[in-house]
């Protein structure tokens, strides 16, 4: 039987749905929630990300700004940005679009951002509140979003071996940190991994976040095994008007023939970052008034 979808759209929908109310009745507070966002540069791929989280904060009631700042600007400029950001009761949620340019040190843009207003949940101190269970500590927006996905699906994480393909800072690490909060047994696999494939086969449920096209085929995963594709990778192809498709980290065709349940790319993990963003800048704006 071929493997149940995860369907990340509806998910995400029912997620924005929750921020809008919340968003609502912090409004009847007299607090908006406001996510600004900062664009160095002109790459496209993060001009359509910044776009999109621009529109979604609109759609659910929020104050959506982004400031876009030439590619020369220099490290110190986008600093003292951010120092008027912090400060600026206004804005609950800020977040430096990534990759910036090359001669921006990305570790001391993050290191600026006040961790009460770090919704992208890349500061150290989040990390490390996450990693320690702390409540106020932001998790990363994908990782997040995974362990929403895998609730909303009715997949029990407790005591199950879950093997995470990738040790990112943005996805792989802090998608250990919450599974070992959620009680499972976590397996860590990346490039120096010895035999993968046998560490893969392993797992309960497999979180694939790596980067590489198809990388993971229906013979590297357990028969029933739960399947969340995080990643998303464009590959040529020509029968494509676009020249090129969307696809993720997991061969779907063979590993829906063996999995349970299944995420596709697109529609699975990818619309959940954003509702997750919007999530955790309500939860900024809620925190500033206790
Ligand atoms: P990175 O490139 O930062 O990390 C990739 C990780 O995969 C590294 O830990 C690397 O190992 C490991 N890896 C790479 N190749 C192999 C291999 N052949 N075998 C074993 N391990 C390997 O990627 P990200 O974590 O940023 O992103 C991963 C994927 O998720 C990408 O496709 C990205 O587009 C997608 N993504 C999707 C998001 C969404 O919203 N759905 C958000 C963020 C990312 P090592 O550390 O040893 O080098």
């Amino acid at each position: 039987m071929p493997a149940e979808l995860i369907d990340g759209v509806a998910v995400a929908k029912l997620v924005r749905a929750e921020v809008a109310r919340d968003t609502q009745a912090l409004v009847e507070r007299g607090v908006t929630p406001g996510l600004t966002v900062v664009l160095v540069g002109e790459d496209p791929a993060s001009a359509v990300y910044v776009r999109a989280k621009e529109k979604a904060c609109i759609e659910a009631g929020m104050n959506g700004k982004t400031i876009r700042l030439p590619a020369t600007t220099p490290q110190d400029e986008l600093l003292a940005l951010i120092d008027r950001l912090n400060a600026d009761t206004t804005v609950h949620g800020i977040l430096v679009q990534m990759p910036v340019p090359k001669h921006i040190d990305p570790q001391a843009v993050i290191l600026r951002i006040a961790p009460t207003k770090d919704v992208d949940g890349f500061h150290p101190v989040n990390v490390g509140r996450v990693w320690i269970g702390e409540k106020s500590g932001f998790a990363p927006c994908t990782p997040a979003g995974v362990m929403v996905l895998l609730e909303k699906a009715g997949v029990e994480v407790s005591g199950k071996n879950v093997v995470v393909l990738g040790r990112s800072n943005i996805v792989g690490k802090p998608m250990v940190s919450l599974l070992v909060a959620a009680s499972a047994t976590v397996t860590v696999c990346h490039s120096k991994t010895r035999d993968l494939p046998s560490v893969v086969r392993g797992a309960d449920i497999l979180i694939a976040a790596i980067g590489r096209p198809e990388f993971v085929t229906a013979d590297m995963v357990k028969p029933g095994a739960v399947v969340i594709d995080v990643g998303i990778n464009r590959v040529d192809d020509a029968t494509n008007a676009k020249g090129y498709r969307l696809c993720g980290d997991v061969h779907f065709a063979g590993v829906s023939a063996v999995a349970s349940k299944i995420t596709p790319v697109p529609g699975g993990v990818g619309p959940m970052t954003i509702a997750m963003l919007l999530k955790n800048t309500v939860r900024a704006a809620t925190q500033g008034l206790d």
